[in-house]
């Protein structure tokens, strides 16, 4: 029986990859990913040179048959979607859940390491010693304003994933909900790595009048009862 590893690749900042992430992946046999062309970029980086299959949202039920059947020939299996932890607002679950169900002996280890969730957390400054919620991305359109009430109730923080063109609007729902404070951590790991915070009127004016830094990966943590 061979090994699945759901391998955490880097956020932006190609060195941060862990011994044991480059280890797996020098010694497996294939590697599918959510765009071969991104896991390309950093094999090059590290000078591998692997077989890559791509396995996305869209074909992760039907590739987790060929994952299995690889698995059952022996083969060690790298799984790692275009940033970050698989799984975490990324494909991987299903496949995970797939592979146990049909092979239980399986092994399949997680190889951890970066998230944008954690990096925004370690440096927003935020007491989480009584938790916290995570969401990803909210919907767009159906269940979306029952979230956000349920953010503007929230006691302890709650933690969402944005991308460029939605912050505008994410901030303008915010500060119509009446949450007291707002932290934006932009650009992690990389050249124009942030964090803002302040009301969320104050971060939608600031991105209004530097419309350039409105580019790039954000992570949202909203305190509804920040005092
Ligand atoms: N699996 C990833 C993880 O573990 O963080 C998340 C993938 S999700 C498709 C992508 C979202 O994560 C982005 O829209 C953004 O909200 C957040 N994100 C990813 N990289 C980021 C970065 N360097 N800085 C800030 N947010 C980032």
């Amino acid at each position: 029986m061979g090994t699945l590893s759901i391998v955490a690749t880097p956020i932006g900042n190609l060195e941060d990859l862990t011994f044991r992430a480059l280890r797996t992946l020098a010694e497996c046999d294939v590697i599918y990913a959510e765009d071969t062309r991104v896991i390309a970029k950093l094999l090059s980086r590290y000078d591998l040179h692997k077989p890559l299959q791509r396995l996305d949202a869209m074909t992760e039920a039907e590739r987790s048959g060929d994952v299995i059947a690889r698995l059952e020939a022996g083969e060690k299996i790298v799984y790692v979607s275009d940033a970050g932890t698989p799984g975490i607002s990324d494909p991987g679950a299903r496949l995970v859940a797939r592979v146990r169900e049909a092979l239980p002996k399986a092994m399949i280890e997680a190889i951890p390491g970066p998230s944008a969730l954690t990096a925004a957390l370690s440096i927003a400054g935020i007491d989480l010693t009584g938790g916290f919620t995570f969401l990803g991305f909210l919907p767009h359109k159906k269940g979306r304003q029952t979230l956000l009430k349920k953010i503007a109730e929230s006691e302890i923080p709650v933690v969402l994933y944005e991308s460029p063109h939605r912050i505008e609007k994410l901030l303008e729902e915010l500060s119509s909900i009446d949450v007291s404070h707002v932290t934006v951590a932009r650009e992690l790991t990389k050249v124009h790595e942030e964090v803002l915070s302040g009301t969320a009127a104050e971060l939608k004016a600031h991105f209004a009048a530097h419309s350039s830094t409105i580019r790039g990966e954000f992570v949202v943590i909203i305190e509804a009862q920040r005092r």
